[in-house]
C-alpha cells in the first residue's frame, strides 16, 4: 500500500514534509520525498491523501474499556472499535474492572480477548494494590511479565502515602510507570463539581483544586525520594500544573497529561444540572483551563489522554448527586486537540506529539513513530473537515459525550494498525 501525497508529521524525527509512505507486510518500508522514487507494482493499493495530514497512529494512555465485568457500558470490542474511529492505534485501559485486573490472570484475558475481538493495540495497566483497596501492593513482577505496562489505582487515589512509596520503589525493579489519580479525599468527598463561585450558586458541594494539587505535591515529592517513575493522570487545576512545573525543573522522573474536556469545558457547564457534565477530577474555572493550555504550551504537560469512562442511562440518568462521574472522549478527541493547534496553543508537531510519541515514550511501548522498519500504525486526517459531533452515530456504547452538537473542525480519514485498515469499517 501506498499513502500518496499527504503532508507526513512525525513528532519523534520533526519530520514535517509532503511525501508518500509505502506499507508492506504490515510494516512502514519507507517514507519517500518524491513521488518517482516509487513504482507501484500492479497490486500496490495507492491511495491519495493529497490535502490530509499522514500522522502516527494515536495513543490513549487513559480510558476504562469496562470489560471484565461491565459490559453493559463497554467491551472491550465496542472500545477499541471507538478508538480507532477516533484515530486511535493503541490505548491503555485502567485495571479497575470486576474483577479488578489486580492480577496475571486477568492481564492475560484483557490481552486475550483484545487479540481476538480488538480494532487496535492494547495495553493493560494492572492496579497498584490488591483489590484496588490501598492496603497491599499487587505483584508488579508477575504483572508485568504478562504484559501490563504501567500499575495504576486509577478511579481512586493511593490514600496511604507509605504504600505509595512502596509501590514507586517496587515499579522501579520492573521499569514500570506508577500513574497517579491524584486526589486528597479528605479534600474531595462528598464533592459533586468544582468548589468555587459556581458550586456555591447551585448549593453542590464543592472539590477545591488544591485536592489535587496536594497529592500532586506529596507524589513528586515520593518520586524525588525514591527515583521512581511517576505519571499524574488527569491534570485539571493551575496549581498542578505549577507543581509539575517545578519538579520537571528539579529533574524529577515525573510526567503527566491531561483530558480534552479539561482544555475545553468549564465549571459553568454544570449550571444545567447536566450529569453528563459530572467528571472526576471536576470541570475546573476559566482560569484553569488556560493554565492547563500553558501547561501544553510550554510542555509541562507531556500527554492528552481522553479518560474515556462509558457509563450507561442508569449511572448517568440520575440527580446530579447521584450520578456516576465520567465522560467517553474517544471519538471526540480528535478535532478538540487540533483545535490547540487552531488555537496557537503549539504547532502541529509539538501538539502531535502529545498524543504519539510522548504517550508510548512514557509506557514504554513500541507506538507513535513512522519510522521506516517498525509496524506500520498510521493515522490519517483531514485537518479542515467540518464536522458536528453526534454521540448517536459513536462505536462506543457509552452516550455521556459532553460535546454532543458541536461543530468542529478534523476528521479521521482513516486509522492503520499493524498495516491493517482497521477504519473504516469494512
Ligand atoms: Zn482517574
Amino acid at each position: 500500500m501506498i499513502l500518496r501525497g499527504g503532508r507526513i508529521l512525525d513528532p519523534e524525527r520533526r519530520i514535517d514534509r509532503i511525501g508518500d509512505i509505502v506499507i508492506h507486510d504490515g510494516h512502514i518500508q519507507a517514507v519517500v520525498w518524491d513521488p518517482k522514487d516509487i513504482v507501484p507494482s500492479p497490486q500496490t493499493r495507492v491511495i491519495d491523501v493529497s490535502g490530509k495530514w499522514v500522522v502516527p497512529a494515536w495513543v490513549d494512555m487513559h480510558v476504562h474499556l469496562r470489560e471484565p465485568g461491565e459490559e453493559y457500558k463497554e467491551t472491550i470490542a465496542t472500545g477499541t472499535a471507538a478508538a480507532v474511529a477516533g484515530g486511535f492505534g493503541a490505548v491503555a485501559c485502567m485495571p479497575n474492572t470486576h474483577p479488578v485486573n489486580d492480577c496475571a490472570a486477568v492481564t492475560e484475558f484483557i490481552r486475550r480477548r483484545a487479540q481476538e475481538q480488538g480494532f487496535c493495540r492494547v495495553y493493560p495497566v494492572a492496579a497498584i494494590s490488591k483489590g484496588l483497596k490501598g492496603q497491599e501492593l499487587s505483584e508488579f513482577g508477575e504483572l508485568r511479565e504478562a504484559g501490563a505496562v504501567a500499575v495504576s489505582d486509577d478511579g481512586r487515589p493511593v490514600t496511604n502515602a507509605a504504600l505509595m512509596r512502596r509501590a514507586l520503589e517496587y515499579a522501579r525493579a520492573f521499569d514500570l510507570v506508577v500513574i497517579s489519580h491524584a486526589e486528597e479525599e479528605a479534600l474531595s468527598r462528598g464533592g459533586h463539581m468544582h468548589e468555587g463561585l459556581v458550586s456555591t450558586r447551585l448549593g453542590l458541594q464543592g472539590i477545591p483544586a488544591a485536592a489535587e494539587a496536594a497529592m500532586i505535591a506529596r507524589d513528586v515529592l515520593l518520586a524525588e525520594l525514591t527515583g521512581g517513575r511517576l505519571h499524574i493522570a488527569h491534570v485539571s487545576t493551575e496549581a498542578s500544573v505549577w507543581i509539575l512545573r517545578e519538579a520537571k525543573r528539579r529533574g524529577v522522573a515525573v510526567t503527566c497529561e491531561t483530558a480534552p474536556h479539561y482544555f475545553t469545558l468549564t465549571d459553568e457547564c454544570v449550571e444545567g444540572f447536566d450529569t453528563v457534565f459530572k467528571v472526576n477530577p471536576p470541570l475546573r474555572t476559566r482560569r484553569d483551563v488556560e493554565a492547563v493550555k500553558e501547561g501544553l504550551a510550554d510542555g509541562t504537560i507531556d500527554a492528552i489522554a481522553t479518560d474515556h469512562a462509558p457509563h450507561s442511562v442508569l449511572e448517568k440518568d440520575t440527580e446530579f448527586q447521584d450520578a456516576a462521574n465520567g465522560m467517553i472522549g474517544l471519538e471526540s478527541a480528535l478535532p478538540l486537540v487540533l483545535g490547540l493547534i487552531r488555537d496557537g496553543v503549539g504547532d502541529p508537531l509539538d501538539i502531535l506529539a502529545k498524543v504519539t510519541c510522548n504517550p508510548a515514550r512514557i509506557l514504554g511501548i513500541p507506538m507513535g513513530s513512522l519510522q521506516p522498519g517498525l509496524p506500520a500504525h498510521v493515522t490519517v486526517i483531514d485537518p479542515e473537515a467540518e464536522v458536528v459531533i453526534d454521540p448517536e452515530g459513536f462505536q462506543s456504547k457509552g452516550r455521556n459525550c459532553p460535546f454532543r452538537g458541536w461543530s468542529v473542525r478534523g476528521r479521521v480519514v482513516l486509522t492503520l494498525v499493524d498495516g491493517l485498515v482497521r477504519y473504516p469499517f469494512h
